[in-house]
């Protein structure tokens, strides 16, 4: 399975669109070609897409104001375009299209939707209502490698990479099912997998959605959230500005490498290393969060630890209660611990706010996503 990720990561680094598994077309020769797939491509590929189809480039954004900003489901509602494009579209180019197979409501009004992707494997994604605004957590991977202890996803392994369509049209699905579309303003790319293990495609993805000619969103509002994969976040921070979010959980070695195998790999040195390297515009923060776990890392010397290793960093920190749930054998602190374990960090001028997840009763939470209708899971 790993490998047929890393071949689509491969093939999109030579600068091609394919979606995995690639749907092909039939040309009059009777030769089979890949379909176009528009929703991953950027406007430059648009356009230079367009014009090897002997049309004018101006289509390209025609295109992709129909894909990005009316959300359509089918060439045939791209109202503005000739009947003989969107028969051409319908044969040489294909939108992605996710399909809803279920959506859980919470009681805090979070809602989890669960995609089918073409190959039959599913992914979750959650709408997260917040004081006048929606938040959207979007997945980037089917499964995840990392596995790191306390996640449900990471019990899955890895299946495989998302597309960056598949990324994208996470955003354009929940849209489309939202009455009040506009009010989706923030994004978080803290779903089901590591997001820059899947670096192209989640590059290619976040690019459609912040650009102008793609979905608008503001690059204050999106947020990539990685569990330290050290060399990726060196190219991140150059390649593109959204903010970074790093999932901490423990400030000395043992104690991460226990609850994140990536630690083995790049060890704190490295990863605070990074953090102090990557590109900050004015006042902005890397967001570090780290999941209290009772017993594990919840102590007050792990606390001053904590502080001491983020010192000289433009840090916030996010403190989050594990989330219990019956395939995990960790619980989270009691609350008065928590609240002394905030206190230590305030105390040393940190802005440390306590997260409380929300969806817990649809397992919609941090680090409860864990497609549960996948396959060999119950
Ligand atoms: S916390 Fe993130 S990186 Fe770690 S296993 Fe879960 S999805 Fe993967």
């Amino acid at each position: 399975m790993v490998s047929n990720a890393q071949s689509v990561s491969l093939q999109n680094r030579k600068g091609r669109y394919f979606c995995f598994p690639p749907s092909q077309g039939k040309a009059k020769s009777g030769e089979t070609f890949m379909k176009a797939d528009l929703k991953g491509m950027s406007l430059a590929e648009t356009e230079a897409w367009i014009e090897r189809q002997g049309l004018p480039a101006y289509r390209a954004k025609q295109l992709r104001q129909w894909l990005f900003k009316g959300l359509v489901g089918r060439f045939q509602e791209m109202s503005n375009l000739t009947k003989g494009l969107r028969l051409l579209l319908e044969e040489k180019a294909e939108l992605t299209s996710l399909e809803v197979v279920e959506t859980q409501v919470s009681k805090d009004g979070t809602i989890k939707y669960l995609f089918a992707l073409r190959d039959g494997l599913t992914i979750e994604t959650v709408l997260i209502p917040e004081r006048g605004h929606f938040t959207l957590c979007v997945s980037s991977q089917a499964g995840c490698a990392m596995g790191c202890r306390f996640c449900l996803t990471g019990k899955q392994g890895l299946k495989r990479n998302l597309t960056a369509s598949e990324i994208v049209d996470q955003v354009i699905q929940v849209k489309r099912s939202m009455d009040y579309a506009d009010r989706l303003t923030n994004i978080v790319v803290m779903g089901m997998g590591e997001p820059l293990a899947n670096y192209d495609a989640v590059l290619r993805a976040l690019n459609n959605i912040i650009s102008e000619q793609g979905m608008n969103f503001s690059h204050r509002r999106v947020t990539l959230s990685t569990c330290g994969l050290v060399p990726q976040m060196r190219e991140f921070g150059k390649d593109i500005t959204v903010n970074l979010a790093v999932s901490l959980n423990a400030a000395d070695d043992t104690t991460r490498s226990f609850l994140m195998p990536v630690n083995r790999k790049y060890p704190l040195k490295s990863l605070i290393a990074a953090c102090k390297a990557f590109p900050l515009p004015n006042r902005r923060m890397i967001t570090f969060e780290y999941i209290l776990i009772e017993g594990i890392n919840d102590r007050a010397e792990d606390a001053m630890r904590l502080a001491k290793l983020l010192s000289g960093l433009r840090a916030k920190i996010n403190l989050i209660p594990l989330n219990p749930h019956s395939r995990l054998d960790m619980s989270p602190p009691p609350m008065e611990r928590i609240l002394k374990f905030q206190e230590t960090l305030v105390d040393r001028h940190f802005t440390a706010i306590i997260r409380k997840s929300k969806g817990q009763d649809i397992s919609a939470a941090c680090g409860q996503l864990s497609g549960r209708h996948v396959s060999g899971l119950s």
